[in-house]
């Protein structure tokens, strides 16, 4: 695909998890991806079309070639979301179940690595102080899912999974995709200057008058489409989901491209007389667009609602820790109150020892210097006794004190802990996380 395809295919992607009937539970997510989303549009072109134009790895990353296998009887067709049109069509194709090989290709490991590493970059700007030199930008992360984008995109463009060579450097191909792109930039006002699209007062693509017919379709569908949250009955992750559009990807190669001739010998100007041109082209770009914005806006969204669980985790995990300081705050309390007063007895006991030491050495000085004998002695055992009863006096004061603190403090320290349990049974609750017995506070 190419330039403006593949950013408008990302701003429509955006629209759809914008504008579809999310499922309930991750709506709050989606709005605040889309929020997210909004400062950092305008990178859309550049960054959807970084990987042809910086990183060059087409002939690895964006396609995963697929050619039939003589060897084998049949091969296995993933189970898909029914939403996708091109599961629709592969399903009434009669090379559904026919044996095939990748020869070629590493878009599903791309776009699987891509999307996990979109979450990492959440989670090391999350972790780390603002301002440290490790941390990710936003604008850059926002470039990453556009770039990730243009794998996805590319996975739906039947030529990018069939392993067939056509003629002239694979001119057919290209042709297909400046349909494509002509079709886009017709129907949208671009500021090329500024490498991005005019925008619509919502900051979508803004339409030209004439609006080509397939992109008002999509336009259409994007909004109107079921949002199927599961990867699909076959698929647990981005990579088998990935897998999947590929192997349907390679089935409509055959619709979009017939396979009833050579491929060295398929041109554009003989491809432009066929019936798959001429009768059914817009209904398959059709096809091909509106699941590539579905799969974009799909793998997206989960890569986000990954980093935000995650998140949610790491806050409840913060609130979980308060309440457990409160709990062992009473504990501490709670101890004091029961060993205190015994312990304040035993040490007024000391105290009452200490000071009839004191009297006695002051008996002995006075005796001593009524005798006129050397006083220097006794004075240092009248101050060594003195010190001994200064400390216990003060070890009864500070128990003193300590009881009555845990005294004035202890229903205090029951309501804010009772208080931190709620706050952490109803953020789980708002988060739809499970407390086991073993994390509740409460159970401390
Ligand atoms: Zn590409």
């Amino acid at each position: 695909m190419k330039k403006y395809t593949h950013a408008w295919l990302a701003m429509m992607a955006m629209k759809r998890i914008e504008k579809s009937a999310i499922p309930e539970d991750k709506k709050s997510d989606a709005k605040a991806l889309v929020k997210w989303f909004k400062d950092y549009r305008d990178f859309v072109i550049s960054g959807s079309w970084y990987p042809d134009s910086v990183f060059k790895d087409m002939s690895s990353s964006h396609i995963v070639k697929y050619e039939p296998d003589k060897t084998k009887e049949s091969s296995y067709f993933r189970r898909m979301p029914e939403t996708l049109g091109l599961y629709q069509m592969g399903l009434t194709s009669d090379k559904l179940g026919d044996a095939f090989k990748i020869t070629k290709g590493n878009l599903c490991d791309r776009v699987e690595s891509f999307a996990e590493s979109l979450i990492d970059s959440f989670k090391i700007l999350d972790s780390e102080a603002s301002g440290e030199p490790i941390v990710p930008s936003c604008n850059h992360i926002a470039m990453r899912f556009f770039i990730l984008s243009h794998y996805i995109a590319d996975c739906h463009m039947p030529l990018h999974c069939d392993g067939r060579s056509f003629a002239n450097s694979n001119a057919v191909h290209g042709f297909i995709e400046e349909q494509w792109d002509d079709m886009v930039r017709e129907s949208y006002q671009i500021d090329e200057d500024n490498n991005r699209f005019f925008y619509d007062p919502e900051g979508y693509p803004l339409k030209s008058e004439t609006v080509h017919p397939v992109v008002e379709a999509v336009e259409k569908e994007l909004v109107n489409r079921e949002f199927v949250w599961p990867w699909g009955p076959d698929c647990k992750n981005t990579w088998d989901y990935m897998s999947g559009i590929s192997q349907y990807s390679y089935l409509m190669a055959s619709r979009l491209v017939p396979d009833d001739r050579k491929p060295k010998d398929i041109t554009p100007a003989s491809y432009k007389k066929t019936d798959a041109y001429k009768e059914h082209f817009d209904e398959y770009t059709t096809i091909i667009l509106n699941d590539a914005v579905e799969s974009i806006a799909k793998v997206w969204l989960h890569a986000w609602c990954r980093y935000r669980d995650w998140w949610r985790g790491c806050e409840l995990a913060g609130l979980k820790a308060e309440a457990r300081a409160m709990v062992s705050e009473i504990a501490k309390a709670e101890k004091i109150i029961a060993e205190h007063p015994a312990m304040i007895t035993g040490l007024e006991a000391k105290a009452a020892e200490a000071l009839a030491k004191v009297e006695v050495k002051e008996a002995a000085l006075k005796a001593a210097r009524d005798a006129g004998r050397s006083t220097k002695t006794k004075e240092n055992e009248l101050a060594s006794a003195e010190n001994a009863l200064a400390k216990v006096r003060l070890k009864v004061e500070e128990s003193k004190e300590a009881l009555q603190y845990a005294l004035d403090s202890i229903n205090d320290l029951k309501a804010l802990s009772a208080a931190a349990a709620l706050k952490v049974a109803r953020k789980a609750k708002e988060y739809g996380i499970s407390l086991d017995d073993q994390d509740d506070p409460d159970a401390v």
